[in-house]
């Protein structure tokens, strides 16, 4: 049976919005959008656009499915016994969908979790997002993220390292070019795994033909993971004026998300957050501002990334980043375009997702109103009309809490 969103706003995802329009869906692609509606007693299935807007399905670049957004999440993960964390991530998995983010880039997890999810969810066992796994997250010995982590030293042990991931069914490569906020006795301006290191493994996730990403924090390590080849900067806290030049000249993507400093900020010592962890994230949070108001300026990529699933960034709440987007100097259309059409290429899926165009997955999301006069509608719990994922109709009914 066909499905047709009638007669509405459509924002396609490559910057343009359309009004008036319906989009055909059979079997999980869209068949059509244009102006012709089917008419009465056709055999389809008719939803409504009205007053809301259709969206493509939502791309979040930065998640970690096994990160239960606890005051110290890493912890949790030490912890508790895998099989919890697996439990856990289903339900996160189910929650992002509900919220219409039918995509997300999963930046790391342990015990192979974030690609069993990714399995589940494929086989239909279980629903959530598409998911793109990672695998272990790529560090040197005790650096940033090491519970969630593969740690190598050196060149060869880094190439083995990534061709481990590979085997193991990673779509991308995650590595740590500088420590972080939430691993204590680590600091986010210090660089980790060297230039040599991260250029022998970026090489060797390219020869296999999958992109790259680095947690990158200080300017040495993000100069280093540029310079070594890497496809997107993920956080991107001291960037100079070097690296947004090279970035942009590059095409390489930077993924801000903003949510996970944001709510340590919000929610500090007082909510059980590490002070070791507000500290860092004050110092650091300033700088970050301003390197992402510069690259904005200067034209490079940025892509939506929440890192759901750090203090209080709950899963299922992906979709705050966007008013955070504009609140950082992008517009309305630009940080949309972050969360659908721009992020689908930082995933290399710009020919199946991230804009409403024929022969594309049926992903799509309608959202109450119109959030391009009011983007804060994203911070509202019942912002979320309807999902679809390729072509299914979501349950939304446990997106909160
Ligand atoms: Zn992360």
């Amino acid at each position: 049976m066909k499905t047709a969103f009638v007669n509405g706003r459509v924002f396609v995802g490559n910057g343009q919005v359309l009004e008036e329009v319906t989009v055909l869906v059979e079997g999980d692609k869209i068949l059509d959008v244009g102006k012709s509606a089917p008419g009465p007693g056709s055999d389809v299935r008719i939803v409504p656009i009205e007053g809301a807007t259709l969206f493509p399905g939502f791309i979040d670049c930065h998640v970690h499915l096994v990160m239960d957004a606890s005051p110290d999440p890493m912890a949790a993960v030490v912890a508790q016994p895998p099989a919890i964390t697996a439990i856990k991530g289903m339900v996160h998995a189910q929650k992002t969908l509900a919220a219409g983010v039918t995509t997300v880039r999963d930046m790391g997890g342990n015990d192979g979790i974030d690609l069993g999810l990714k399995q589940a969810i494929v086989s239909g066992l279980m629903q959530g997002p598409r998911v793109l796994a990672s695998g272990k997250l790529i560090c040197m010995t005790g650096g940033h993220g090491w519970p969630m982590g593969r740690e190598a030293d050196g060149p060869d042990d880094v190439r083995r390292a990534v061709r481990e991931q590979i085997k193991a069914g990673a779509d991308q490569i995650k590595f740590m070019a500088t420590g972080g906020v939430l691993t204590p006795s680590v600091e986010p301006g210090c660089a980790q795994l060297t230039f040599e290191e991260m250029k022998a493994g970026i090489e060797e996730a390219h020869r296999a033909g999958k992109k790259t990403a680095t947690h990158a924090m200080g300017s040495q390590g993000i100069s280093d993971a540029l310079h070594a080849g890497i496809d997107s900067i993920e956080h991107g806290i001291y960037l100079t004026d070097e690296s947004i030049a090279f970035m942009k000249e590059n095409h390489v993507f930077y993924i801000p998300t903003i949510a996970a400093l944001f709510h340590i900020g919000e929610k500090g010592t007082a909510a059980g957050i590490p002070s070791w962890a507000v500290e860092k994230n004050k110092v650091v949070a300033p700088h970050h501002r301003k390197s992402l108001e510069k690259a904005h300026a200067a034209g490079v990529a940025i892509a939506m990334g929440t890192d759901a699933g750090t203090p209080f960034n709950h899963h299922g709440c992906n979709l705050m980043e966007i008013p955070l987007l504009v609140r950082h100097g992008l517009s309305p259309v630009q940080a949309l375009m972050a969360a659908t059409g721009i992020a689908s290429q930082v995933l290399g899926l710009e020919k199946q997702i991230g804009t409403i165009e024929k022969g594309k997955f049926a992903d799509l999301v309608l959202v109450k109103d119109n959030p391009l006069d009011d983007i804060d509608l994203f911070n509202e719990a019942d912002a979320i009309v309807c999902v679809m994922k390729g072509g299914r109709f979501i349950d939304i009914g446990q997106k909160n809490g």
